[in-house]
This record gives C-alpha cells, sequence and structure tokens, in this order.
C-alpha cells in the first residue's frame, strides 16, 4: 500500500516528468500545489520558504469552503488531521449594553480548520527534501531562457515554471506586477488565543457592537480564538506594532507594545460580554495585522523566456479576511494549475495553451474576492471613518518596542526578453531580501 505521506508517482501517468518546478512559500497554497503536482507525477518540485523550518506563522482559525475540502479529500488528507470543529454554523448578533441580542444563523457550505492544523497535514506528506527551509527568494532573471530563482545568500535556482505562492508582501508581485501595491484600508484585525472556552461556544461567532467594531470568536482545540477588528490611523498602528502597515503586515506577539494591550483590552471591557472581555484580557501571546487591499489582478501567468512565472494565492490577490476566500483561494487556484499541469503532462497540451485557460478561469474569482473585501468593510463601518489618530502614549516595556524593518530598496532592473505573444510583457527587478514584507 502506498504511503500517504510519501507519495510516488502513479505509473499509469508515464515517467516522471522533466519540468522543473520551483514553488515559492510554504504556507498554505504552496505545499497544496506541491503535493498535487507531486501526486500527478511531477518529480522535480522544489519550494523555498523563507522562514526556518518550524518558525511560527501565526496563523488563527480559517474557514474551508467545499470545494477546499475535496481538493484536500481527492489529496488523501484525511478529515480528522485538520478539522477541529464539526460546525457548520456562523452566528451573527448584535452586542447592547453587553449583552448579546438575538442571533442570526447562517449555514457555512464548510468547514473550519487552523492555520497551524493545515499546514501541518500538507507539509507532513511532501516527499522528504521537498521544502528547503531558510531560503528567501530574492529575484527572478532569465538565463539561457529559463527563469533563473535569486536565492538572499547568493545561490540560484534554475526551473521551467515558478509559482510565487510568497503571501502578501509577496515578492514575485513586487517583481512581475510593480504596479500593484497594497493600500492599508484602516483597521487592524487584533488577533489571540484564550486558553479557555467560556461561553461554551460550538460553532463561529460574529459580535457587532456598534459600527466600526467586530471581534469574531470560535473554538479552536484548545480554548478559542478570536480576532478583534478595530479602526486605526497609520499613526495609530506604528504605535501598536512598532512599524506602518505597508512595512509589518502582520505584527507577530513580539511586535506588540503596551499600547497595543491596552487598545485592546479597553475597547473589549468597553464594547464585549464580560465572558469575552475577559477571554480578550488573559489571552498572553497576541498579534495583529493590517487590513490592506490591492488594485484587483489582471494577469496570473508571466512568460520567462521559454519558462513561466506565476502568482498564486495571497501573492495574487491577498483578500480581506472578512471575505473568508484566502486560503480558498489558494488552494482552487493550485488545483486548477495542476490540472492544467496535468493535461501538459498525460495528453501533451500545449503548456502555453493550458496556462492561458486556467488564468481566464481563475482570474474572475481572484478579482471578485478582492473587489468584496472593501464593500464588507463599508457595511461594518470598518476602514471607512478612521478614528482621530489620538490613541499613540508612550510604552511602558521599551523591551516590548521592535526596531522598524528596513526599507525596500531596488538594487537593478533587467529586461525580461521573453518574445512569447498573449501575455503583457513584465519587466523583472531584484530586490533585496528585507523587502519582501513582513
Ligand atoms: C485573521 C485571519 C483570518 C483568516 N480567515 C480566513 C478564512 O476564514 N478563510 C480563508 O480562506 N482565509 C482566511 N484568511 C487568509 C489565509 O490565512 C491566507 O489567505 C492564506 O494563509 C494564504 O496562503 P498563502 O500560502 O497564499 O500565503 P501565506 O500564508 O501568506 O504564505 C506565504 C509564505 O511565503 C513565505 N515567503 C514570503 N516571502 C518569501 C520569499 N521572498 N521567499 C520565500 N518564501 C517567502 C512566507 O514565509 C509564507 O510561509 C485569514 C487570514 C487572517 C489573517
Amino acid at each position: 500500500m502506498r504511503s500517504p505521506h510519501h507519495p510516488t508517482p502513479d505509473s499509469r501517468r508515464g515517467p516522471t516528468h522533466r519540468l522543473r518546478i520551483a514553488v515559492v512559500g510554504a504556507s498554505l497554497t504552496g505545499p497544496c500545489l506541491a503535493l498535487l503536482l507531486t501526486r500527478a507525477g511531477y518529480g522535480q518540485v522544489t519550494v523555498y520558504e523563507a522562514l526556518p523550518a518550524g518558525a511560527p506563522h501565526g496563523g488563527g482559525l480559517l474557514s474551508l469552503e467545499h470545494t477546499s475540502l475535496d481538493i484536500l479529500d481527492r489529496l488523501g488528507v484525511p478529515r480528522t488531521a485538520y478539522v477541529h470543529l464539526p460546525s457548520e454554523t456562523i452566528w451573527r448578533a448584535p452586542v447592547r449594553d453587553h449583552v448579546v441580542g438575538d442571533p442570526t444563523r447562517y449555514g457555512y457550505p464548510g468547514q473550519f480548520t487552523t492555520w497551524t492544523r493545515l499546514h501541518r497535514a500538507l507539509i507532513s506528506r511532501l516527499p522528504a527534501g521537498t521544502v528547503r527551509h531558510s531560503a528567501p527568494v530574492a529575484g527572478l532573471t532569465e538565463h539561457q531562457r529559463r527563469p533563473l530563482l535569486h536565492l538572499a545568500d547568493g545561490r540560484t535556482a534554475a526551473a521551467d515554471l515558478v509559482v510565487f505562492a510568497d503571501g502578501r508582501g509577496s515578492t514575485g508581485r513586487a517583481l512581475l506586477a510593480p504596479h500593484r501595491r497594497l493600500r492599508y484600508a484602516g483597521y487592524v484585525g487584533h488577533r489571540g488565543t484564550a486558553k479557555a472556552n467560556p461561553a461554551g461556544l460550538r460553532d463561529l461567532w460574529r459580535l457587532e457592537p456598534c459600527p466600526g467594531i467586530q471581534f469574531v470568536v470560535a473554538p479552536v482545540p484548545d480554548g478559542v480564538d478570536w480576532t478583534f477588528y478595530l479602526n486605526a490611523t497609520t499613526g495609530q498602528y506604528t504605535s501598536m506594532f512598532g512599524a506602518p502597515p505597508h512595512r509589518r503586515l502582520y505584527a507577530h506577539p513580539r511586535h506588540l507594545t503596551d499600547i497595543a494591550y491596552r487598545h485592546v483590552d479597553s475597547n473589549a471591557a468597553w464594547h464585549l460580554p464580560a465572558a469575552f472581555a475577559a477571554a480578550v484580557h488573559t489571552s498572553t501571546a497576541r498579534a495583529g495585522f493590517a487590513v490592506m487591499d490591492i488594485d484587483p489582478p489582471d494577469q496570473m501567468v508571466w512568460p520567462v523566456g521559454d519558462g513561466f512565472a506565476i502568482l498564486l494565492g495571497d501573492a495574487l490577490a491577498p483578500v480581506r479576511a472578512h471575505t473568508g476566500r484566502g486560503a480558498n483561494n489558494g488552494l482552487e487556484q493550485a488545483d486548477g494549475l495542476a490540472t492544467a499541469l496535468r493535461q501538459h503532462h498525460r495528453h501533451g497540451a500545449d503548456l502555453r495553451t493550458a496556462l492561458t485557460g486556467w488564468q481566464r478561469r481563475h482570474l474572475p474569482a481572484a478579482a471578485a474576492a478582492v473587489a468584496l473585501g472593501p464593500s464588507i468593510g463599508a457595511k461594518l463601518g470598518l476602514g471607512t471613518r478612521p478614528t482621530p489618530d489620538t490613541a499613540p502614549t508612550p510604552a511602558a516595556h521599551p523591551d516590548r518596542r521592535q526596531p522598524a524593518m528596513p526599507s525596500p530598496t531596488t538594487t537593478f532592473a533587467a529586461d525580461n526578453t521573453s518574445t512569447n505573444p498573449g501575455w503583457p510583457r513584465c519587466t523583472i527587478r531584484r530586490r533585496c531580501p528585507g523587502s519582501a514584507g513582513s
């Protein structure tokens, strides 16, 4: 019997294909794609991950729609490996004077997991040696009519296909589509995990005390995971997390100042029922993320000589968390890309045509998810009217303050000399490693 953890190519699919595929990013989208390609018989798949093995990403609760669950089913990942909550229900409720009002029930067409569990389920099933950790990619050029990845330590890696699944602060996007810049949406998702489940929750709850405030909470294996959305100006964000939003997209526990702790505690005490305010207060390892917008994507594939570079998942189209589409988009795009490559592999389909078809199918959904975020935010009063810049006060514990991250520096630019018609050509630029975002 075949071990699900170390898959071998199905012999009916023919010999291992010779395409060398480099995937950048080993969070969710990258490992899912690598697993799909390995199962399809592609034997030369390498995943480059900036962080060391086992580094905490700080990811919390994720909702996976049936499409994503089905992809994982087909990969042979058992539900028990990643779904911790058998619920298919989301509750939405107002809060008045610290009391939860009449809730409205929504059926969720999927199930809930956490980043940590899903990541582990995917990574543990990749063949040993597929992921290279501590390998930040800093640039991409063309060499002998093939994409050539440049790692931050000076090493290079040649590939036929480079897939950037390197998240919101994507180096790939900065190289391939530099006109698409992230914009701060004016609010923050403060996150934490409380060790207890004080209200005995069994489903995901969205509590909405008033416009401009939303508290999302759900059970996780060891307590409850919460996200508290609060408006904040760029100055307030900087005071809370030690760097402005575009430089620190995700603030890890070590980045949080006392200002952030006090700000969240006082808003919880002011707006939430006592049990939830206490859960927030007792959550010591907290994090925060800047809610960002971006222009919708207009391209997913770029020719690089006779090879291709591709953007996938959050690298292509980072969406607001309220849409619940981030992880889902990445997995669905990865599945579609694997389908296109299988047609090339098994039936000799023209690779460029297969990739064009894949892009045509997935681009509209990615663009729609990007557009959905601001309309949800506006309905919640989030981001549209940031509070006055009054929160910053001096941090009480200087050791919680962190120095700002280095500024991005463009080092050189080199033209992509591709002559492939069909896609707008890109100018590939090499950047310094400090510019990849947080
Ligand atoms: C609070 C919150 C709640 C969310 N809820 C949901 C939800 O309910 N449903 C949903 O579908 N999505 C949700 N999301 C979004 C979801 O977590 C992301 O969309 C998803 O993790 C994106 O996966 P990704 O692999 O594309 O990118 P990421 O998870 O951002 O991973 C990118 C990876 O690339 C690596 N990397 C970055 N730069 C480089 C480089 N230069 N070289 C090498 N490696 C690099 C990073 O270290 C990282 O491992 C939520 C997000 C947040 C913050």
